[in-house]
């Protein structure tokens, strides 16, 4: 069997499409786009790509997307203060805090930072109060990678519904609220996490298996029930030779690009899981543009919910 792909690259070209009309309609009506704030501190470079391109997707699609820079030795009062101007703007509808903060900050300072955004602003999920409504399943704004990887299931048709769904993963951007949709859609779900013991025998019970690790294929053929879909979260780049020679044979061109750039970027399922899946996310293309695709999703909900509007 060779799993069926499910491109994520198509899908969020699709949804920009759809959300296009509804920035013009909101726009033409407010006389202002939805606006979006990114707050990026310091200079990693990790960061300066993952905003570069959510500023680009915002832009394309007619949002306002405006980047709020702070230098690398700023204090969290400096952020806190710069979230809060962005919490009073009447043009911002959304405040994404690019993590990580830089380290000297310190402990906790994330927290105190995500913390510190209006709940109605806050297009990452992540404030207390917007995951308090996700338990109780009332949730407006909900963490965008988990909410792209449901939209991609529900649109390739791959039921949820008294499956039994693998989480392996517990972070509170993407494992944690991943189980709740899971859980809210009326699947089974186990999370698993690195203390997990019998890891493979776990997840090959899963007819649907979401891995939200951040390790280079450990997801291997073992892990996965034949026909399983397998949806493959992890974005690791690769610098080893020998890590990318495990995970793909020679001849593959994921590794000729490997030799020629001396960095691959991998998920955390093995490709020789293809072999076993029924269903497949790529990476990249698979998981990684529908997280800024939601981004902007939830900017328009954020923006139509301030303005008094059914969210839909
Ligand atoms: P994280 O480090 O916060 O969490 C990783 C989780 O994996 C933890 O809960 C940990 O318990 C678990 N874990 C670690 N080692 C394990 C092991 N050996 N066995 C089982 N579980 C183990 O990471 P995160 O922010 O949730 O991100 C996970 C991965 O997803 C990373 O590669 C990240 O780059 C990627 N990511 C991708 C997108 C996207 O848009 N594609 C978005 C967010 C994160």
């Amino acid at each position: 069997m060779t799993a069926r792909t499910l491109d994520g690259q198509a899908l969020a070209k699709t949804m920009q499409e759809e959300i296009r009309p509804e920035v013009a309609a909101f726009t033409a009506q407010h006389g202002r786009p939805p606006g979006l704030g990114i707050v990026l501190v310091g200079d990693n470079p990790a960061s300066e790509v993952y905003v570069r391109n959510k500023l680009k997707a915002g832009a394309d699609i007619g949002f306002r997307a405006d980047l709020e820079r702070l230098p690398v030795s700023a204090t969290v009062s400096e952020t806190l203060a710069l979230v809060e101007r962005l919490n009073r703007s009447d043009s911002h509808d959304g405040i994404l805090v690019q993590s990580p903060l830089p380290k000297a900050m310190g402990v906790g300072a994330e927290q105190r930072v995500f913390d510190a955004i209006a709940p109605e602003k806050d297009v990452d999920g992540l404030t207390p109060v917007n995951v308090g409504r996700l338990v109780q399943k009332r949730a407006i704004l909900v963490a965008c990678t988990p909410s792209g990887i449901i939209e991609l299931l529900d649109r390739e048709k791959i039921p949820i519904a008294g499956r039994h769904a693998v989480v392996i993963g517990r972070s509170d951007i993407v494992g944690k609220p991943m189980a709740l949709l899971l859980l809210h859609r009326d699947a089974t779900v186990t999370v698993c996490h690195s203390r997990t013991p019998d890891l493979a025998d776990i997840c090959r019970q899963a007819d649907l298996l979401v891995a939200a690790v951040g390790r280079p294929g450990l997801v291997t053929k073992r892990f996965v029930k034949p026909g399983a879909a397998v949806v493959d979260v992890g974005m690791n780049k690769v610098t080893d030779a020998a890590v990318a020679e495990s995970l793909f044979s020679e001849g593959h061109p994921r590794l000729a690009l490997f030799r020629s750039r001396g960095s691959v970027l991998v998920g955390d399922v093995h490709p020789e899981v293809a072999a076993v899946a029924g269903a497949l996310t790529p990476v990249p293309g698979g998981v990684g543009p529908l997280t800024i695709t939601m981004l902007m999703k939830n900017t328009l909900r954020a923006a139509k919910a301030r303005a008094g509007k059914p969210v839909g």
